[in-house]
Protein backbone atom coordinates (compact mmCIF):
# COMPACT_ATOMS: atom_id res chain seq x y z
CA UNK A 1 0.00 0.00 0.00
CA UNK A 2 0.96 3.21 -0.77
CA UNK A 3 1.83 6.21 1.55
CA UNK A 4 -1.36 8.11 -0.03
CA UNK A 5 -3.29 5.20 0.03
CA UNK A 6 -2.61 4.93 3.67
CA UNK A 7 -3.12 8.27 4.50
CA UNK A 8 -6.68 7.94 2.64
CA UNK A 9 -7.43 5.01 4.50
CA UNK A 10 -6.55 6.39 7.83
CA UNK A 11 -8.22 9.70 7.35
CA UNK A 12 -11.78 7.66 6.53
CA UNK A 13 -11.52 5.20 9.63
CA UNK A 14 -10.45 8.35 12.01
CA UNK A 15 -12.94 10.36 10.55
CA UNK A 16 -15.86 8.25 10.24
CA UNK A 17 -15.61 6.78 13.85
CA UNK A 18 -13.09 9.25 15.42
CA UNK A 19 -11.23 7.73 18.78
CA UNK A 20 -11.55 10.24 22.41
CA UNK A 21 -14.35 12.39 20.68
CA UNK A 22 -16.45 14.09 23.68
CA UNK A 23 -16.20 16.44 26.77
CA UNK A 24 -13.92 14.98 29.06
CA UNK A 25 -14.46 15.59 32.57
CA UNK A 26 -11.74 16.98 34.80
CA UNK A 27 -9.62 18.78 32.27
CA UNK A 28 -7.01 20.39 33.62
CA UNK A 29 -6.36 22.39 29.83
CA UNK A 30 -8.64 23.34 27.22
CA UNK A 31 -8.72 25.35 24.27
CA UNK A 32 -10.71 26.33 21.29
CA UNK A 33 -9.55 26.13 17.61
CA UNK A 34 -11.11 27.53 14.57
CA UNK A 35 -9.91 26.78 10.77
CA UNK A 36 -12.42 30.01 9.07
CA UNK A 37 -10.98 28.84 5.77
CA UNK A 38 -12.45 25.59 6.19
CA UNK A 39 -15.00 25.78 8.70
CA UNK A 40 -13.05 23.52 10.82
CA UNK A 41 -14.06 24.12 14.62
CA UNK A 42 -12.60 22.01 17.84
CA UNK A 43 -12.68 22.21 21.52
CA UNK A 44 -10.09 20.28 23.17
CA UNK A 45 -9.62 19.09 26.61
CA UNK A 46 -6.36 17.61 28.10
CA UNK A 47 -5.76 16.39 31.91
CA UNK A 48 -2.35 16.75 32.95
CA UNK A 49 -1.15 14.99 35.89
CA UNK A 50 2.59 15.71 36.89
CA UNK A 51 3.52 16.80 34.01
CA UNK A 52 2.01 13.59 31.80
CA UNK A 53 -1.00 13.08 29.28
CA UNK A 54 -3.44 11.66 31.53
CA UNK A 55 -6.59 11.72 29.24
CA UNK A 56 -7.39 14.02 26.33
CA UNK A 57 -10.65 13.99 24.22
CA UNK A 58 -12.11 16.76 21.82
CA UNK A 59 -15.08 17.63 20.70
CA UNK A 60 -16.21 20.00 17.13
CA UNK A 61 -17.05 19.86 13.55
CA UNK A 62 -14.84 19.53 10.85
CA UNK A 63 -13.95 18.15 7.43
CA UNK A 64 -12.72 14.63 7.41
CA UNK A 65 -8.86 15.57 7.63
CA UNK A 66 -9.36 17.70 11.03
CA UNK A 67 -11.60 14.64 12.26
CA UNK A 68 -8.74 12.20 11.49
CA UNK A 69 -6.17 14.28 12.75
CA UNK A 70 -7.13 15.41 16.07
CA UNK A 71 -8.40 11.38 16.51
CA UNK A 72 -5.14 10.39 16.02
CA UNK A 73 -3.44 13.16 17.51
CA UNK A 74 -5.60 12.16 20.87
CA UNK A 75 -4.55 8.53 20.28
CA UNK A 76 -0.99 8.99 20.63
CA UNK A 77 -1.02 11.46 22.92
CA UNK A 78 -1.87 9.39 26.24
CA UNK A 79 0.60 8.64 28.27
CA UNK A 80 3.16 11.47 26.54
CA UNK A 81 4.83 14.01 28.95
CA UNK A 82 4.12 17.42 28.20
CA UNK A 83 7.55 17.65 26.65
CA UNK A 84 7.18 14.87 24.44
CA UNK A 85 3.57 16.72 23.55
CA UNK A 86 5.56 19.37 22.44
CA UNK A 87 8.26 17.49 21.10
CA UNK A 88 5.62 15.64 19.12
CA UNK A 89 3.85 18.83 17.89
CA UNK A 90 7.17 20.38 16.05
CA UNK A 91 7.45 17.07 14.24
CA UNK A 92 4.06 17.09 13.05
CA UNK A 93 4.54 20.73 11.74
CA UNK A 94 7.32 20.03 10.01
CA UNK A 95 6.13 16.80 8.84
CA UNK A 96 2.97 18.74 7.00
CA UNK A 97 4.83 22.13 6.12
CA UNK A 98 8.30 21.43 5.97
CA UNK A 99 8.57 24.51 8.69
CA UNK A 100 10.22 24.08 11.74
CA UNK A 101 13.34 21.99 13.00
CA UNK A 102 13.47 18.45 10.76
CA UNK A 103 13.81 15.10 12.36
CA UNK A 104 17.15 14.70 14.25
CA UNK A 105 18.35 12.36 16.64
CA UNK A 106 15.79 12.61 19.69
CA UNK A 107 13.15 13.36 17.30
CA UNK A 108 9.66 11.71 18.45
CA UNK A 109 8.61 8.43 16.67
CA UNK A 110 5.34 10.03 14.64
CA UNK A 111 4.30 6.00 14.18
CA UNK A 112 0.65 6.68 12.73
CA UNK A 113 1.14 10.36 12.30
CA UNK A 114 3.44 9.69 9.55
CA UNK A 115 0.42 9.29 6.84
CA UNK A 116 -0.45 12.66 7.40
CA UNK A 117 2.59 13.44 5.35
CA UNK A 118 -0.32 13.05 2.62
CA UNK A 119 -1.53 16.57 3.30
CA UNK A 120 1.54 18.21 1.61
CA UNK A 121 0.45 17.56 -1.32
CA UNK A 122 -3.03 19.50 -0.55
CA UNK A 123 -1.66 22.85 1.11
CA UNK A 124 -5.13 24.08 1.34
CA UNK A 125 -5.70 20.83 4.04
CA UNK A 126 -2.45 21.29 5.91
CA UNK A 127 -4.11 24.36 8.37
CA UNK A 128 -7.30 21.18 8.71
CA UNK A 129 -4.19 18.41 9.55
CA UNK A 130 -2.87 21.31 12.35
CA UNK A 131 -6.27 22.76 13.85
CA UNK A 132 -5.59 20.29 16.29
CA UNK A 133 -2.22 20.70 16.86
CA UNK A 134 -2.33 24.37 17.08
CA UNK A 135 -5.74 23.71 19.38
CA UNK A 136 -3.19 21.72 21.50
CA UNK A 137 0.46 24.36 21.79
CA UNK A 138 -2.42 26.80 23.13
CA UNK A 139 -4.00 24.54 25.51
CA UNK A 140 -0.84 23.76 26.91
CA UNK A 141 0.15 27.22 26.93
CA UNK A 142 -2.46 26.68 29.35
CA UNK A 143 -4.08 30.03 27.89
CA UNK A 144 -8.49 28.95 27.73
CA UNK A 145 -8.28 31.01 23.82
CA UNK A 146 -9.47 30.58 20.57
CA UNK A 147 -7.04 29.92 17.95
CA UNK A 148 -7.27 30.50 14.53
CA UNK A 149 -5.34 28.88 11.80
CA UNK A 150 -5.91 31.93 9.38
ZN1 LIG B 1 -10.88 21.27 7.17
Amino acid sequence: MSLSELYQEVILHHSKSPRNFGPLEGATHLAHGHNPLCGDKLTLYLSLQDGVVHDVKFEGEGCAISTASASVMTDILKGKSELEARALFQAFLHLTTGEGEGPGADSPDLGKLQVFAGVREFPVRVKCAMLAWRTLESALADAETTVSTE
